[in-house]
């Protein structure tokens, strides 16, 4: 299973908009992805992002749901939202009173900054 690759494609758009509405600077998402054990550079983000690099591995996608508190399944295909409420992503600094999922860690600098700059 871990040779197995996802379409940027069918990622970058649901990635982009969670990390906007997360508020998190490519920054901070890189941090996270690199405390998830999957260290990745500014430069390869923007690509992912941007859909330019044409594949990711299981294991880049595993580690951007973990970074983004979301399931794998929803990163790739859209399926596997549990909270109607919030899709699973409530607003920075509020807890879904549905699913009580919260939107980021407390040391996230929530600030939102291109990846490019
Ligand atoms: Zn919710």
């Amino acid at each position: 299973m871990s040779n197995q690759s996802v379409k940027t494609a069918e990622v970058a758009g649901r990635l982009r908009e969670l990390r906007q509405m997360r508020r998190l600077s490519g920054t901070a998402l890189l941090e996270l992805m690199a405390r998830n054990g999957v260290p990745i550079s500014r430069v390869t983000l923007s690509h992912i992002e941007t859909g330019r690099r044409a594949l990711l591995n299981v294991d880049e996608v595993a580690a951007f749901a973990k970074a983004l508190n979301v399931r794998v399944e929803w990163l790739i295909n859209g399926e596997g939202v549990v909270c109607q409420t919030c899709q699973d992503v409530p607003p920075p600094g509020f807890v879904c009173l549905d699913c009580h999922r919260t939107a980021a860690e407390d040391d996230i600098e929530l600030v939102t900054v291109n990846v490019e700059d």
